[in-house]
């Protein structure tokens, strides 16, 4: 008959592991946690503001906050690098307040104004509207984004804003991208910076570089008082959630598969795809002379090869690593 193994302290171990998860920590550790992940979140966005060119000398940064863990720490984030940064820059945080019955209107007012953040609230009622349009059951966040942005954008032209940044970060960069390649048949997902579709606006992601489970320590370390997105009662769309999921099982069994995916997204090799507006294929001649991303036609890519090999042969993660990885690259 199976025993709960013995501890040190005479405590079953499943006991023993519930008493350590609730032992409160030792508040020099997790201050030194804290600051480190600080620092990799500032590397990272850092990285991605310059990569990008995202923030100019005298720029005004309208930094959208929801009330969400990104946005707070995206708000956090951009507060502490502007005291570093090589430009300067202004920040200044905006929240719509959608009129969802139980929003707290209070509490992002209290915190920005406690950090000494200079903030506006707009209130407009974009849920009567979309509860409105969107028969009951519906999926209600693609009208709601949709009136929120139109809101935002009219927001930063009157407090003259010059770039609005906003808190995706690199899973919902890798998420958007695999549901533009099931879904919607394109290459494509959130770019860090482009220009906004009514043209007056440019839209920075700076912590598309960051991942999610990062931001979420983050605001669970800084005790961000968070406001749920679903006050409304709607929930993501479900092939969302199934991409997410996807993605978290991947990373789970193929450690290093995400940061490869993450990687083809800023190395694209347009004469190596099939998009005639991005490549001219018509023009392609045989010149005598080499080619730098010349095709190597029936050679095999040896760069690839190994990588593949590199998989197959170091299964981390566990059961199931290594067997469907063979059929689904070289079916
Ligand atoms: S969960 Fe509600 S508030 Fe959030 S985007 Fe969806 S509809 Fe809008």
């Amino acid at each position: 008959m199976d025993h709960p193994s013995p501890t040190l302290a005479g405590l079953p171990a499943d006991a023993d592991a519930a008493a350590a998860r609730d032992r409160p920590r030792d508040p020099r550790k997790a201050e030194f946690e804290t600051n480190k992940l600080r620092k990799r979140l500032r590397r990272l966005a850092g990285q991605a503001i310059a990569d990008y060119a995202m923030i100019a000398q005298g720029d005004r940064v309208m930094v959208c906050l929801s009330g969400g863990k990104d946005s707070y720490g995206l708000l956090d984030i951009l507060l502490t690098l502007k005291d570093a940064a090589p430009v300067q820059f202004e920040v200044i945080a905006v929240n719509l307040d959608q009129k969802q019955p139980g929003f707290p209107a209070d509490v992002l007012p209290r915190y920005l104004a406690a950090r000494g953040v200079p903030f506006r609230v707009e209130e407009q009622d974009t849920y009567s509207v979309v509860k409105r349009l969107i028969p009951e059951g519906g999926t209600m966040c693609s009208l709601c984004s949709r009136l929120r942005r139109g809101v935002l954008y009219r927001v930063a032209g009157e407090i003259g804003a010059t770039k609005i940044a906003l808190g995706h970060h690199r899973d919902d960069v890798m998420a958007t991208f695999f549901l533009n390649l099931f879904f919607g048949g394109k290459l494509k997902t959130m770019p860090p910076k482009l220009a906004s579709d009514d043209g007056r606006n440019v839209v920075i992601r700076p912590l598309c570089y960051v991942r999610e489970r990062d931001l979420a320590r983050y605001a669970d370390a800084m005790a961000f008082p968070i406001i749920p997105c679903t006050l409304c009662g709607s929930q993501e769309h479900l092939q969302r959630k199934q991409v997410t999921a996807m993605l978290r099982d991947w990373e789970r069994r193929f450690p290093g598969r995400l940061d490869s995916i993450f990687s083809a997204l800023a190395t694209v090799t347009p004469s190596h795809l099939m998009d005639r507006r991005l490549f001219d294929f018509g023009a392609v001649r045989a010149t005598g002379n080499a080619v730098a991303d010349g095709d190597t036609a029936f050679d095999v890519d040896r760069a690839l090869e190994d990588a593949i090999e590199r998989a197959v042969l170091v299964p981390a993660g566990g059961e199931g690593n290594s067997a469907p990885i063979i059929p689904l690259l070289r079916d």
